[in-house]
């Protein structure tokens, strides 16, 4: 899968003696679709904030685009290109959209005064890179859930994002909804940025990814191409318990 993005190696962090993340490898190449999976509580949440520089780990290597990063910070990481989807969107709820979205946008961050039509065309011109519509001058606690997402991604994209790391995007979202964010990965894929979904549900994986990786009790436990994935082994590499014939 082309070249690597992001390589971790040997990452350990553990939460007052507690290891919830135990020696884990794992690449992502560029503009790939990972899947990132496991039970609540095997460490995904760990991982992505050790990604996104949020977390340091106690042990381990981050390289990006080939460059080892002794300390990772979240600046460093927002800098490289790396931007996280929280599961609550870290939005303004007060703000409109186009606020959202533009506030992240070098214009907006540098100037003293930013008039409200350049937020709007900044704003403007992010949704358009992915193809949707919202109304700009909606406040953000008007929206849906599946809407709050996209001004989140599309946030996301004024940051230069190469991987924009998703985790669970899926939970609160009907099929419609589900469907149309899938569309949205393939396009971000299509502009040469990887994603990293991080998911347990096993229709979602297999249905978006091109690799996957499963960690269970914060190990590694097996990671490799989708098509080559034994689907059926899904729950058990997960649980680590046989599933009984039905
Ligand atoms: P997941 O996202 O896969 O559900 P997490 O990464 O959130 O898992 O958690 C992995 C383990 O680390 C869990 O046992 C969790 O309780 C623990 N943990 C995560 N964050 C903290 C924290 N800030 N303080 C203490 N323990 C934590
Ligand atoms: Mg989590």
């Amino acid at each position: 899968m082309g070249e690597p993005f992001l390589t971790l190696t040997n990452i350990s962090k553990s939460f007052s003696g507690a290891k919830a993340l135990d020696g884990v490898d794992f690449t992502i190449g560029r503009g790939e679709i990972c899947c990132l999976a496991g039970e609540n509580g095997s460490g995904k949440s760990t991982l992505i904030k050790i990604i996104a520089g949020v977390l340091a780990p106690d042990q381990g290597e981050i390289s990006i685009d080939g460059k080892l990063c002794k300390q990772l910070r979240p600046i460093d990481a927002i800098r490289e290109g790396i931007q996280i989807i929280y599961q609550d969107f870290s939005l303004f709820p007060n703000l409109t959209v186009a606020e959202n979205i533009a506030m992240n946008h070098q214009l907006v961050q540098k100037r003293r005064t930013v008039h409200w039509r350049e937020v709007r065309q900044i704003a403007q011109a992010a949704l358009e890179q992915i193809n949707i519509r919202i109304d700009l001058d909606a406040r953000i606690e008007e929206l849906s859930v599946a809407n709050k997402q996209l001004v989140a991604i599309s946030r996301a994209l004024l940051q230069n994002a190469k991987l924009i790391i998703m985790d669970e995007p899926t939970t609160t979202l009907t099929q419609k909804e589900v469907d149309s964010l899938f569309a949205i990965i393939k396009k971000l894929q299509a502009k040469g940025i990887a994603i990293l979904f991080v998911s347990h549900k096993l229709n979602e994986v297999f249905e978006i990814s091109e690799k996957i990786m499963i960690i269970r009790n914060g190990r590694h436990v097996v990671d490799g191409p989708t098509r080559d994935f034994d689907r059926s082994k899904f729950v058990y590499y997960m649980t680590g318990r046989e599933i009984p014939d039905s």
